[in-house]
């Protein structure tokens, strides 16, 4: 990597992982399967307070596993986050199955339980109530899930939580401790692509509070042959187990996901703090229903206010060497995905138009915090 360029999210690896890397690959299990696939499977479960977790070869494909656990099947209607990473939608289109998109809600960005409600209304007057409601954590920060699982019990509907950005982030809402991100619907997924906050590269986790679902799953990760002597099959199997070498790079980067919480954390508070005076210039909120782990700091620019366009903002940064991204493009408005229904998406359009990605990795410096901050105060009313 060019060393004076500053990256959106880089990994962060050092010695622990190159070392726990090579641990795993003298151990001779070259696949996927083997002790630290294991071990890591133990250690997510330890860190999530729940029974099992099972290791996969991507968080896409775990989306694709858990829709498909869930009993999603070609035709059925999926209720997906408008604002999210194409992957969420896409595991839906993978069975045959649509996305309906629902909005974002202003507090945290995420999907808007009145939204939510009015859809499975709808859905549920016109008999085609949703298989499975897909809720997705964006940057880092759950939703308001106590109001979101209200919605989908009215109908119970099951709740599969797109985790894969908000691994170390909680949500405490109305109970008495922090539950956390990935443990609160149904089924939980996470990724660890090279962008995440903890990285095996790239791979994922599925986890769930019933221990057959997750059992269930690594059967199923793994070609889902039968207990018997020989190679049968009866039930259709995917490839999508970790593997585990690449869960030797997990254990040593879980081991350091609080460090990492606390550094994206700091970030933030930094670029709030030397950037609240600049008119039109505002953060994705905190909502005080949990913690963020400030994944990725978002940023909205009004450009009348703050005089440059975001489009503006991005080209004047790469030129400094520091990469800056828009927000996603929501679902609705992807040529993929422009014939699906949705509910509401102005917010969204608005938070999409608006929206700027700030470097945020965890090998961030104070001195290239200060280089972003100095070139984006230069980008007001130059
Ligand atoms: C990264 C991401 C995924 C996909 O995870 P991969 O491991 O890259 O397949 C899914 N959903 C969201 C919201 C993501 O950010």
């Amino acid at each position: 990597m060019r060393d004076d360029l500053i990256y959106l999210s880089p990994p962060d690896v050092g010695e622990l992982e190159r070392a726990m890397l090579l641990e795993a690959f003298d151990s001779g299990w070259i696949a996927p399967l083997g002790p630290h696939v294991d071990r890591f499977e133990k250690a997510m479960a330890e860190h999530l307070a729940i029974p099992q977790a099972a290791a996969l070869s991507s968080g896409t494909a775990a989306l694709h596993l858990a829709l498909h656990l869930l009993g999603v099947a070609a035709g059925d209607r999926v209720f997906v986050s408008d604002l999210t990473f194409v992957a969420s939608a896409n595991a839906v289109r993978y069975l045959g199955a649509i996305p309906v998109f629902i909005d974002s809600e202003a507090q945290s960005w995420n999907m808007d339980p009145e939204q939510l409600g009015r859809a499975l209304e709808d859905a549920n007057r016109a008999n085609r109530l949703p298989k499975v409601v897909m809720i997705v954590d964006i940057f880092g920060q759950c939703g308001d899930f106590d109001a979101l699982r209200a919605q989908c019990k009215r109908f119970s509907i099951p709740i599969l939580e797109d985790a894969a950005e908000a691994l170390g982030a909680d949500y405490r809402g109305g109970h008495a401790t922090p539950q956390p991100a990935g443990t609160l619907g149904d089924i939980g997924v996470f990724s660890f692509n090279g962008n995440k906050i903890i990285t095996t590269s790239g791979g994922g986790m599925l986890v769930a509070d019933d221990e057959r679902l997750v059992e269930r799953a690594r059967w199923l990760a793994a070609q889902a042959r039968e207990p018997v002597s020989g190679y049968e099959h009866r039930t259709l199997g995917f490839n999508y187990r970790l593997s585990n070498l690449l869960a030797g790079v997990g254990l040593a980067q879980l081991q350091q996901l609080d460090l990492r919480v606390q550094s994206r954390r700091h970030t933030n508070a930094r670029y709030r703090q030397a950037l609240t005076d600049l008119p039109g210039l505002s953060f994705q909120p905190e909502a005080p229903w949990g913690r963020s782990t400030s994944w990725l700091s978002c940023i909205q620019i009004d450009r009348d206010e703050f005089g440059c366009t975001p489009q503006k903002i991005v080209e004047r940064l790469e030129s400094q060497k520091i990469q800056c991204r828009p927000v996603w493009k929501p679902m609705h408005l992807q040529p993929l995905y422009a014939e699906c229904e949705r509910y509401g998406g102005e917010l969204c359009e608005r938070l999409s138009a608006n929206g700027l990605c700030l470097p945020s990795g965890s090998t961030l410096t104070d001195s290239d915090r200060a280089r972003v901050i100095d070139a984006l105060r230069a980008c007001h009313r130059p």
